[in-house]
């Protein structure tokens, strides 16, 4: 009696005032620290109830959530390796049942954390294979894909047939140089980003030479794993060098392009030391569509930014988009053709029909229960983003939000953060436009009666016309109050705009604030 007197007292108390935590994990973006933590009982963690607490400049955010319960029917074997133990609690409808989790890979090289109960049940697992699909030096890669660099579709001599390759296949093959390291007489297949690995079946040894020239051909073993080291090289200094996450995978992934036994599918698994990436080699192997190794590196991103928060449907459902949208970004970067296609080489065959952001699914529209499907949609709305903010703004804007991503989050919440980062990051220069894309997607329902795209403040002014005093927009206004600020508030000049030009009085240069109707921008004035 006393115990659940206790027990029901805790319940109260969850989550208020004065509830202890551990710290699961923390992580540092551009602008703030980003821990989760489970609530402690007794000392030791309920793993199913969470805190995200994202810490910027002056505001402290806290995100609570619970995950329900998915028993498994799997005992732990003793083939299994185990790579974690720890004790503590699942809170099902208010009460706390002990648990056991035990982190395990199986022969087979499946990742799970089981919960085991007192009675030695699983009453709740956690899977850390990430799959692509459930159906689903110098060296010569293809860029990104043979049907992009070609303009091809998928047919006549440009299909797999069985890894065999053809002079049509090999005029896509392209030149390239890669980052790798030498070591006793050897060059080696790894860097800093990503190392080649044999982890999973079949056993092919990574490639080893002892000249530095790795030109192969898709049907010679060596190839997929060059086409990996090169694409998800540069892929990492896009992230780390052009776009700044310098911190983002500090660590080197290890890398299996012959894996998973011939599946047609791939995956990462989070919960070995360092993570795994492995690549299946049925219908065409995976690994020679950068699509492909973009997509499961961009799990690992994910977890990079915010471990532990990979849980509940949705936020499932936005990591296989997230990979999507990378996908799509990288692919863009190397060629512009079809890259909103995901998969292009490896889906859109006989094999599967891959999968693409072009799109006008809503969210509105309900979703489809598959995670991913309802991942493009989720990426859909994130290339919405990019397809009108300048590209490496928008993926600045979106991989910063991943940051303050928590469990059980949902799409909607996920433009919250998305708009939060652009204000810390921007000064919410793009959030008009995020909000209007967002409506226009069924992400966002409240406050959409009023946003059309002529309101929306992310006006592009030209500069040059600025030089001699006239203020130009890209969109005309009508009849809408125009004001101008200070930086420090002081209001200097005020009109009625009708048109899209307006002669201002003489300023000298400086940051100014810019305030049409309701809607603000920071605008740069030069004499
Ligand atoms: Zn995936």
């Amino acid at each position: 009696m006393k115990t659940i007197a206790f027990l029901i007292s805790f319940i109260v108390s969850f989550f208020s005032f004065g509830q202890k935590y551990t710290l699961i994990h923390s992580t540092k973006s551009l602008i703030g620290n980003h821990s989760i933590y489970h609530p402690l009982f007794d000392g030791m963690p309920v793993f199913n109830q969470f805190l995200k607490q994202n810490i910027f400049n002056r505001e402290i955010q806290n995100f609570y959530s619970e995950i329900e319960l998915t028993p498994l029917n799997r005992k732990l074997f003793s083939s299994d390796t185990i790579l974690k133990v720890k004790s503590g609690f699942l809170n099902k409808n208010g009460t706390l049942i002990p648990v056991s989790a035990i982190t395990i890979i199986d022969i087979k090289g499946k990742s799970y954390t089981l919960y085991i109960n007192q009675k030695r049940k699983t009453i709740h697992h956690l899977s850390h294979n990430l799959n692509l699909k459930d159906t689903t030096i110098s060296g010569t890669v293809f860029y990104p894909d043979p049907l992009s660099s070609s303009g091809k579709a998928y047919g006549g001599d440009f299909i797999d047939n069985n890894n065999k390759t053809n002079i049509y296949l090999n005029d896509e093959l392209r030149e390239v140089n890669l980052t790798a390291s030498f070591k006793d007489s050897l060059f080696l297949l790894e860097n800093k980003h990503l190392k080649i690995v044999n982890q999973s079946s079949p056993d092919i040894q990574p490639t080893a030479k002892t000249t530095s020239k790795f030109n192969f051909n898709r049907s010679e073993t060596g190839f997929e794993e060059i086409n990996a080291l090169y694409h998800i090289t540069r892929f990492a200094e896009y992230l780390k060098d052009s776009i700044g996450f310098k911190d983002i995978m500090n660590y080197q992934i290890a890398v299996d392009v012959y894996a998973l036994n011939g599946n047609d599918q791939s995956e990462f698994i989070n919960s070995t030391s360092p993570p795994r990436l492995n690549f299946g080699q049925g219908g065409v192997d995976d690994a020679e569509d950068a699509d492909v190794l973009i997509h499961e590196y961009a799990h690992a991103v994910s977890h990079s930014a915010a471990p532990g928060s990979l849980q509940g449907y949705e936020r499932l459902a936005m990591d296989e988009g997230f990979g999507d949208y990378w996908a799509a970004v990288y692919s863009k970067i190397l060629n512009e053709f079809n890259y909103k296609e995901i998969f292009n080489w490896d889906g859109h065959n006989e094999f599967w029909e891959g999968r693409s952001l072009d799109h006008e699914r809503t969210y509105e529209e309900g979703l489809e229960g598959n995670k991913y499907i309802d991942g493009e949609l989720f990426a859909a709305m994130l290339m919405d983003i990019r397809d009108n903010v300048e590209d490496t703004t928008a993926d600045k804007i979106i991989l910063q939000s991943v940051y303050s991503w928590y469990p059980n989050m949902t799409f909607s919440d996920a433009i919250e953060q998305i708009m939060k980062a652009d204000t810390l990051l921007n000064n919410a220069e793009n959030s008009g436009t995020i909000l209007w894309l967002a409506c226009k997607r069924g992400f966002l329902t409240k406050n959409c009666e009023n946003i059309s795209k002529t309101n929306i403040w992310n006006l592009e002014i030209d500069y040059s016309m600025l030089n001699q005093g006239i203020l130009s927009l890209t969109e005309p206004i009508n009849n809408e109050s125009v004001k101008i600020f200070t930086v420090e508030g002081k209001l200097i000049f005020s009109t009625i705009l009708n048109g899209k030009e307006l002669q201002l009085p003489k300023y000298s240069s400086g940051i100014y604030i810019l305030q049409i109707g309701t809607l603000t921008k920071k605008i740069i004035l030069k004499n």
